[in-house]
Formats: structure tokens, sequence, C-alpha cells
């Protein structure tokens, strides 16, 4: 099928634009929705509905049937919110502006330019009368940026497991083509670090500061700690070995022992600081001190003192564990309370499913070759992993993106990768037939 034939760049680019211009920074996710609903109903196609988590908060879910019966059941999961526009953009971040055969704006890469081609998808599958097997269901979700317990993909798996079943396997935001050492890639992105913050509060004795002899100074307990405890320990995950031997083959035995482990980081990082610190989190749960409180008047002690840790870990990791390795810095016979504020758990899914055959084959066909990742940020990913569901983040593109104005200024997508998104998504239902 030569997608030209039923889906016009032109009408990608200019719902791209007017979702644009919707300031959806923690909110007006519906009013998102309500655009792409305009189109759909055009087409003629009423297989939708709105789940809204508050007013406002809308998650837009599609459902595209096939005509030729029981298949594969796919679900792409994109987000309607963006973050906000900070820094000297050259143009309105949220103009909607066209230049230069590329489409600007917050949200352009991340997620809007996915979620228009995705909405295309759809239609491009509706225009021709839906000839597959299964069924594609569109997931445009609220809060991604912010991952909130009560609004997006942890609101839906919480409290609409509908939305999810009969799902065989889902694919998540983002992808699209690497250099990597020369050579073009496609990522596919089949797990995540887990985060844990940590709030660890250190108690001592109030009292006024002109005397110090034997008082229990809970700012010092603190200091103390944060001085004993490490950012970082070495640590070698099951699933993020599998990769590096995937990608780098006799080389990743370089990185994955214990002692080469710190030599090769540390001569990487001479030259190359963001590889080497990409390298480094991958193989090593990380501890980063982040926030600090303790103390109000200049003259007194503060009876406590709290600090939070940012903690990103691997599958193995057990939380209980993990907390229990942090209490053993806190300095002998000094009260504390260990309290987890947020957590999201890391997650993987596996590389034998047919989801992920199917992606690999797509990649292939397309004259490319997979770069397997483990990513080191989290995602809504991990609600729908823990549901039994394989998640893995695929976006089919011809160059690479502009990936630094993520969340940066001048933010912009080439308009002919809509297109090339909505070839890789129908290659992949096709190869799932
Ligand atoms: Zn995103």
């Amino acid at each position: 099928m030569l997608i030209e034939d039923y889906v016009s760049v032109k009408e990608v680019s200019d719902l791209l634009k007017r979702m644009i211009k919707v300031k959806s920074v923690r909110g007006s996710e519906t009013e998102v929705a309500n655009l792409i609903i305009d189109v759909l109903d055009k087409e003629g196609i009423d297989s939708y509905k709105v789940i809204e988590s508050s007013p406002g908060r809308g998650n837009l879910i599609i459902d595209i049937n096939g005509a030729q019966g029981e298949g594969f059941n796919l679900m792409i999961i994109g987000h309607s919110d963006v973050v906000p526009a900070e820094g000297e953009w050259s143009i309105d971040p949220f103009g909607g502006i066209e230049k230069d055969g590329y489409v600007y704006g917050r949200g352009a890469i991340d997620d809007k330019g996915q979620v228009a081609a995705m909405v295309y998808f759809a239609i491009l599958l509706h225009r021709p009368g839906r000839d597959f097997r299964g069924q594609v269901r569109l997931l445009i979700a609220a809060d991604e940026e912010v991952q909130h317990p009560d609004h997006g993909v942890r609101y839906l798996t919480n409290n609409h497991p509908e939305v999810f079943k009969g799902v065989d396997g889902a694919i998540g935001e983002l992808g699209g083509k690497v250099n990597f050492i020369g050579e073009s890639r496609h990522l596919v992105i089949f797990g995540e670090k887990g985060a844990l913050s940590l709030k660890v509060k250190l108690l001592g004795d109030k009292g006024h500061a002109s005397a110090v002899y034997k008082v229990k100074n809970s700012v010092e307990f603190l200091a103390s700690f944060l001085h004993e405890l490490p950012n970082s320990i070495y640590f070698k995950s099951r699933c993020v070995a599998e990769m590096f031997k995937n990608v780098l083959g006799w080389k990743s035995n370089l990185i994955l022992n214990r002692i080469l482990n710190g030599l090769v980081i540390n001569s990487i990082s001479r030259k190359e600081l963001k590889f080497a610190r990409i390298l480094h989190s991958l193989t090593h749960v990380t501890i980063a001190k982040t926030v600090l409180k303790a103390g109000r008047a200049e003259n007194v002690y503060p009876k406590e003192a709290e600090a939070i840790l940012d903690i990103r870990f691997f599958p193995e990791n057990d939380k209980d564990e993990l907390i229990k390795f942090i209490k053993k810095f806190i300095p002998k016979g000094v009260r504390s309370e260990l309290e987890p504020i947020a957590y999201t758990p890391s997650t993987y899914s596996p590389l034998n499913t047919s989801l992920y055959k199917a992606i690999e084959k797509t990649i292939l066909d397309l004259g490319s070759k997979p770069l397997l990742f483990f990513q080191t940020g989290t995602s809504d990913s991990a609600w729908v992993r823990m549901l039994g569901i394989p998640v893995y983040h695929f976006m089919y593109t011809e160059n690479e993106l502009d990936t630094d104005r993520i969340h940066g200024v001048d933010e912009r997508i080439r308009k002919d990768e809509l297109l090339n998104i909505i070839r890789g998504y129908y290659h992949l239902l096709m190869n799932l037939q």
C-alpha cells in the first residue's frame, strides 16, 4: 500500500499545528482530544471515548477494529500534555508555525507529532476499509510529563482496567533513527529503571546555639549521613547485561566487569562525558541527593533535618532492600524516620514476544537495524508493563530527530517524518498479521 494514496502530509501537519496551539501544560488535554475527535467525526469514525480523571484532564481512546476478524490487539500510547516552554525561543512555542519544511512548537516531537501520526494511522486503516486482522487501540494519555498517580496512564491502570483488557502488546512513545558508531539504527526501548524518592529525616535536640557541648545536632547528623552515603553502587542487571551483549558484542565484557567498568567509564568520560554518564547509569544504582531542609532561626539547633534522595534502580532491586541499604549510613544511635514519597517500579519486556519480533522485522524490512535500549528515566510504560502487557518504544523515522530540542527551545519535527512514523506503524501491523 502506498500511504501517500490515502493520507497527505498536509492533513497530518495541519492537525499537529492545531494541537500545538493548545497550551496543554499540566491540563487542557481534553481540548486536544476534542480537536482529534473533530477530525475523527469528519471521517465517520465513532469508536472513541474520552475518560477524564478530572475536568479538562482527558485521556482519549480510539479503537479501529480490523475487518478480517480476530488477531493481534495492538495498543499505541502517546500523550497530549507538554512541558512548559521556557528559555529564548526564536518563534512562538504555541503558535503552530511551519518553517523550512518543519513544524515548530512545544510538543512538535514530544509528543504531539507522534499523536498526529497515530490519528492519521487510524484514518489510513479506516479509509480503504480496515483490511487487517485484530485491533488497533490508540491511547492518547494526559499527564505523561508529570506521571501523577491521579491522572493519565496511572489513573487509567488503577481505575479503568477495561482500557487495557485484551491488549496483546503496546508501543510506547518516541524512538526513531539514531546514529550508533557510524551506523544507522532504530531505537527500541524495552525497559526502564525505576525511581524511588525517599525522605530521610534525622532527629536531634532542639536548643540554643550558645551551647554546643554534648548537643545532638540534627544538622551535623544529616551532613555526616550525606557525606558517607555513596551516590552510586555498581550493579549488573540481567536485562541490561543482555542488552549490552546484543548491542556491543564482546566489548560488553569491559562494561560488565565490576573492576574494568570504572576504568572504561573514566577513560570514555575524558572525551565523551555524556556517553560515560549513560554507561554509568546503566551499570549503577544511583542515589542523587536532591533536597535539603533544616532549621529556621540562625541561633537555634533544629530538632530535625531532612534530605530527599532520588534513587534509580533495576528490576532485581527490591524497594525494602534499597531502604535498608540507605539506613546503614545513618550515624549510630541517631533517631531517624524514612518515608518513601514516590515510587515507580523498574520494568522490562522480554524479547521473545511476537510484538518484539514484528518490530525487529519491521526495522529490518525498512532497511535499518534495531538498537535495543534500556532507558534510565521513567515513563508511563512501567504501569502498563505491570499489567503483564509487553511494551516497547518504537517509532520509524528516516532522519534523526532533533532530540536535544525535546523539553528545550525551538522544538521541531520535519513534516515528512510524520508520514514515516505512520509508515512504521503500518508496516508493524502488517508484520503482526
Ligand atoms: Zn513524552
